[in-house]
């Protein structure tokens, strides 16, 4: 017998049908000697339908109020499914996020869990019943008491934070395709099913665009080792188990926000190239990074980025040891890369930096949460180290700086984190052991050789750049400081390698994406504080799309990068960015060629199968 939390999704609860195609479901697996605990969110698109009410009435609706509406959708499914229980014959009762005591932040419509109560929950399986839970919702504890969502999607949250409460044998995902696929199947029908994803790329995917799982939902399983399987509601397919390795024991207080990073890395082993002044078209990087995967050099943090002028920068690192091949490839191409209309003055120039080091925090949730990476700059800010390059993912985020920087950015940052640091012989980025908790079935389940697992589109996000930022510490901090404050999150930041003396005082530019819906206020904040920190103009661009690859065992394969941009190449279609990080690479495209983009990727790397899925509406 087991104690299982089922979580069942818009589409599969979107009819009277559907609910009790549930309440069946749900009581075979009662009659199977098992208790279990449901999570429902609202029927269909009720929450989208309240959310275009509110938008009729308010451009800019109180979040309080929001949550008060929202809250509302999932408060209808859990009654429904409860009686549709009742009426089979299976005692079950539903229950608010409230009245099972899912206790939050105050932070309106974007509510992080702290501590769920399980005394009255535990109490009515014990008496034999099914408990419907409304997912999606909570209620906060300081002063009064309010209801809170979780944010869009979250009812993911809210069951796999419910499994790790009641520590439940496993928690199963309901939803409307049979698992976690390759892709988005609505957008590439030929996207193929996995058995198993691990969960630190799992996060990666959620937090790049795939919607199927709410990124918190991955974290919350990492972090306490909550067996997750996605299945389809419409079959009793096996579907796709997310896997983690085991995690250290944490206390189940403050559950959402407690340590989100859990080590301090160092790498002294790096040598940076960049490439100035390269013509902004289709097909330079995939030259680039073409001839470097021939030339087997093996690179580990890619960035570029436009810059004032038309043109780009790219930069890559390199183990200390490949450098000079690297070198070479570079000098080789450079002539290959300037601008033919103007070949004097617009040199693609090569530059090396060798007294480097990279220096990561690791965990899990850090685009999730703005502040962690705010945290991070400011801690070496205050330690007075300047920082040339980051790369952010879900589970890292990785700064460039002065080799002679490097034990004092560590130790400030392992005092900050209040971790003990990871030293450079640790071998810190194997492909993540994977321990699969499933219980039977399925049998073990085989993961895939390609160092490609999935593609993800994001729709949803704009560009900021700021141009003229003074080239000294404290700059990074400042900047994500004040949109963490906003809890805006952050992601492929990239400082132009090209330095302009300006007035005696040497800038860059530096550029990032940040999700559309916050892209005016953060462009607004940042705009405030410009002159002061004498930063020039704040530019957005909201038509964008972001397109990536994510895969933990992309680390040591030269021709990954080169792979994605030479497809984006031969379809035409122009990189704006380029972000990468261990487990994934990102790369910013026009809006309107983001599916093409996302098509032509997913073909390069193989991943399409025979079968195509279509998605029910
Ligand atoms: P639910 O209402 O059940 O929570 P969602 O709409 O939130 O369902 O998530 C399921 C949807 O996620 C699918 O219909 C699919 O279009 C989309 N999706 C995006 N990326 C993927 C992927 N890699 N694998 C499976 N589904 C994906
Ligand atoms: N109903 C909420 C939404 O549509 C939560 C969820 O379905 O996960 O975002
Ligand atoms: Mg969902």
């Amino acid at each position: 017998m087991a104690l299982i939390v089922q979580k069942f999704g818009g589409t599969s609860v979107g009819s009277v049908e559907r609910i009790q195609a549930v309440a069946q479901r749900v009581s075979k697996t009662v009659k199977a000697g098992n208790s279990l605990v449901v999570v429902v969110s609202a029927m269909g698109k009720t929450t989208d339908g309240l959310v275009k009410l509110a938008n009729e009435i308010s451009q800019n609706p109180n979040r309080r109020e929001m949550d008060m509406l929202l809250s509302t959708g999932e408060q209808v499914t859990i009654a429904l499914l409860s009686m549709a229980l009742q009426e089979i014959g299976q005692p079950a009762i539903s229950m608010t996020g409230a009245q099972v005591g899912i206790v939050t932040e105050a932070e309106h419509t974007r509510a992080r869990i702290l501590h769920i109560e399980t005394n009255r929950l535990l109490r009515h399986i014990r008496e034999g019943k099914v408990v419907v839970v409304a997912g999606f919702q909570g209620i906060s504890s300081t002063g009064e008491l309010e209801i809170t969502t979780l944010g869009r999607g979250g009812s993911d949250t809210s069951a796999v934070a419910l499994a790790a409460a009641i520590q439940a044998d496993f928690c199963e995902i309901y939803t409307d395709v049979p698992g976690i696929l390759t892709t988005d199947p609505r957008l590439v029908p030929e996207a193929q099913l996995m058995d198993a994803i691990t969960c630190n790329e799992m996060l990666e995917l959620a937090s790049l665009g795939a919607k199927v799982l709410h990124p918190r939902s991955v974290e919350i399983a990492r972090n306490y080792g909550v067996p997750l399987v996605v299945r389809s509601s419409w079959t009793d397919d096996p579907g796709t188990w997310v896997t983690s390795s085991k995690p250290q024991e944490r206390s189940l207080i403050n559950l959402e926000i407690a340590r989100p990073v859990d080590a301090v890395e160092f790498d002294t082993n790096q040598a940076k190239v960049a490439l100035l002044r390269v013509p902004d078209k289709p097909g330079v990087a995939a030259k680039l990074f073409g001839e470097i995967a021939r030339q087997n050099v093996d690179v580990d943090l890619i960035i570029q980025s436009i810059h004032e002028g038309n043109s780009n920068d790219i930069a890559f690192t390199v183990t200390t040891p490949i450098l000079k091949r690297a070198e070479a490839v570079a000098a080789a191409i450079a002539p290959a890369l300037r601008n033919p209309s103007n070949p004097k003055s617009d040199e693609a120039e090569v530059m090396i930096e060798q007294d480097i080091a990279k220096v990561s925090i690791a965990g899990a949730g850090m685009i999730g949460r703005p502040g962690v990476a705010a945290k991070m700059f400011a801690t070496l800010a205050e330690a007075g180290v300047n920082i040339q390059m980051i790369s952010t993912s879900e589970v890292k985020v990785s700064c460039v700086v002065d080799a002679v920087d490097c034990d004092r950015a560590v130790a400030a940052l392992s005092n900050a984190f209040e971790i003990a640091a990871k030293g450079e012989t640790e071998e810190t980025t194997t492909r993540e052991q994977e321990v699969f908790p499933c219980p039977p079935p399925p049998a073990p389940c085989p993961v895939s050789s390609s160092p490609v697992r999935g593609v993800a589109l994001d729709m949803n996000q704009a560009r900021l750049a700021i141009r003229q930022v003074p080239d000294k510490a404290g700059m990074a901090a400042k900047l994500f400081g004040i949109l963490a404050q906003h809890n805006i999150s952050v992601d492929m930041i990239i400082q132009s390698q090209r330095c302009r003396i300006i007035d005696g005082v040497p800038k860059r530019d530096i550029a990032f994406t940040v999700p559309r819906m916050d892209g005016e206020t953060a462009q607004r904040l940042l705009t405030q504080v410009a002159a002061e920190l004498g930063w020039g103009e704040v530019v957005l661009d909201s038509a964008i799309a972001k397109v990536s690859i994510v895969g933990a065992g992309m680390v040591g394969q030269p021709g990954v990068a080169a792979k994605m941009f030479e497809a984006l190449a031969q379809h035409q279609i122009n990189i704006q960015m380029i972000a990468t990080s261990e487990i994934k690479i990102s790369c910013v495209v026009a809006q309107e060629q983001g599916v093409k983009a996302l098509q032509v990727i997913h073909t390069a790397f193989e991943l399409a199968g025979s079968e195509k899925f279509v998605v029910p509406v």
